[in-house]
């Protein structure tokens, strides 16, 4: 007769938020899986539940709060991370119960608050080792693509935003460190990283652009030795959340070289928030308002690599904003000619500086000008995907869907961008994660259809 092992403690995990919030998810639930905690699917099942939490604008603060009242009310044994964790009056308040609270990044009193809720179940040859045959970490995202956060926090005091208070200062993770996370993860499979951060493009400046070494040479701390670095992985390296500081320049000539073989050294893609463009309320926004230069710039970088996709984001309706001032954003949208553009209608963030500015924008007009503004850009980005129609785009696999292959090309970040249908997916034999030359046969709004040429 075998005695049967104990059965593993068991944590229920609830994630929201941003992809940086992600990452942290993905850290915790590594360190989790190393110390031999199970992590299961349902309240039921769960002995513990950790709910990371968003606090960026309201509506995150109330899906948090909901989310962390459903563990409570579920399981009844809840632990609270994430942003909204630095607001633990507002949880304490709407949820007294929950067992601890701690703010992003504090990965330490999460396993604390783990351990004393549930202690791990001690085995000394498991509980060394992440159950993960790739040594990689419990990855959130599909195997083929990861996140790759460069830094913490972020030097900016944008008006409307309350993340420096939530995440302090820039904090830089030292170049070799991240180029050896991504080389493991380039080894595990992984064909795609999304460098995140709060502010991509100020990368190292906190430790003055140290240099250290990999792979035996030496490489700064800084955004563009990063890509340098990246680049010799031979995948796709894809930059959010580039700040449009002037030295962003600097990358444009990577995204049109191809390393040893074949790939972009860096993808044609940047995710650069302008968030404005009349100079006086890039101004009362706190954020650099040389919109002239702007146009100039994005026209250079089109010249120097044609096939970039920029994204951008914006807000409209910051308090103050005049009829006058609103005309001068679609104008830019006009001339900018972006690929895509996420934009969301001003709304008070608690703590924010730009809660105390005068003259805010009434509620009806805020989403006027939203619907006018999606308006006009889906114009544009509908003309910049049709004028793709006839050419031959190279594509990530992200999922087979009966014949269907779902895919992206480089102009398409996942989860926010657009997709490509490859029609004739199941029949070319298209696994998830491979790179396919697609034939761009048709186009919308969002997405490209089209069949696969040749594979890998
Ligand atoms: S740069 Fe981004 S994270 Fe930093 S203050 Fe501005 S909006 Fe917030």
């Amino acid at each position: 007769m075998s005695a049967s092992a104990p059965a593993n403690p068991k944590v229920g995990f609830v994630s929201l938020g941003c992809p940086k919030a992600l990452v942290d998810s993905e850290r915790i639930l590594t360190q989790l899986r190393v110390e031999g905690y199970d992590i299961v699917q349902s309240y039921d099942d769960a002995d513990v539940v950790v709910v990371n939490t968003c606090g960026f604008i309201d509506s995150a603060v109330t899906e948090s709060l909901d989310a962390i009242g459903e563990a409570i009310a579920e399981n009844g044994k809840v632990i609270v991370t994430g942003c909204l964790g630095k607001r633990s009056e507002l949880i304490r308040e709407a949820h007294p119960d929950v067992l601890s609270i701690s703010g992003p990044q504090d990965y330490g009193s999460v396993m604390s608050a783990v351990h004393s809720a549930l202690p791990p179940r001690h085995d000394p040859f498991l509980d060394l080792v992440p159950r993960r045959d790739d040594g990689i970490g419990v990855k959130l995202t599909p195997k083929h693509y990861a996140y790759l956060k460069i830094s913490e926090g972020c030097n900016h005091r944008c008006s409307f935003c309350i993340i420096p208070s939530m995440r302090g200062d820039l904090v830089s993770r030292p170049v070799d460190d991240v180029l050896r996370e991504a080389e493991k993860l380039a080894m595990g499979g992984v064909k795609e990283l999304l460098v995140i951060s709060q502010d991509t493009s100020a990368y190292g400046v906190d430790v003055k652009y140290a240099e250290r070494q990999w792979r035996g040479k030496s490489y700064q701390t800084r955004m563009k030795a990063l890509c340098e670095g990246l680049s010799e992985l031979g995948i796709w390296t894809r930059l959010h959340y580039v700040y449009p500081y002037p030295h962003v320049d600097d990358i444009i000539a990577l995204m049109a070289e191809n390393g040893a073989n074949g790939m972009p050294k860096l993808l044609p893609y940047l995710d650069i928030p302008f968030q404005h463009a009349s100079p006086r309320v890039l101004k009362l926004m706190k954020r650099p308002g040389a919109v002239d230069k702007t146009l100039e710039r994005i026209q250079r970088w089109r010249s120097i690599a044609p096939d970039i996709a920029i994204r951008s984001t914006f807000i409209v309706g910051f308090p103050g904003e005049t009829d006058a001032e609103f005309e001068e954003l679609l104008d830019f949208l006009d001339e900018a000619q972006l690929d895509r553009v996420g934009a969301f209608a001003y709304s008070p963030v608690d703590g924010a500086k730009a809660n105390d500015l005068p003259d805010p924008v009434p509620e009806e007009l805020k989403q006027e000008r939203l619907a006018r503004f999606m308006e006009r850009q889906a114009e544009i980005s509908a003309a910049k995907l049709e004028a793709k129609v006839g050419s031959r785009q190279r594509c990530l696999v992200d999922a087979i869907d009966g014949e269907l292959a779902i895919a992206r090309s480089m102009a398409d970040a996942p989860e926010i961008d657009g997709l490509v249908q490859i029609q004739n997916g199941e029949s070319a034999g298209l696994r998830v994660g491979q790179f396919v030359d697609v034939e761009i046969m048709g186009s919308d709004e969002h997405d490209l259809f089209g069949e696969a040429v040749e594979n890998d």
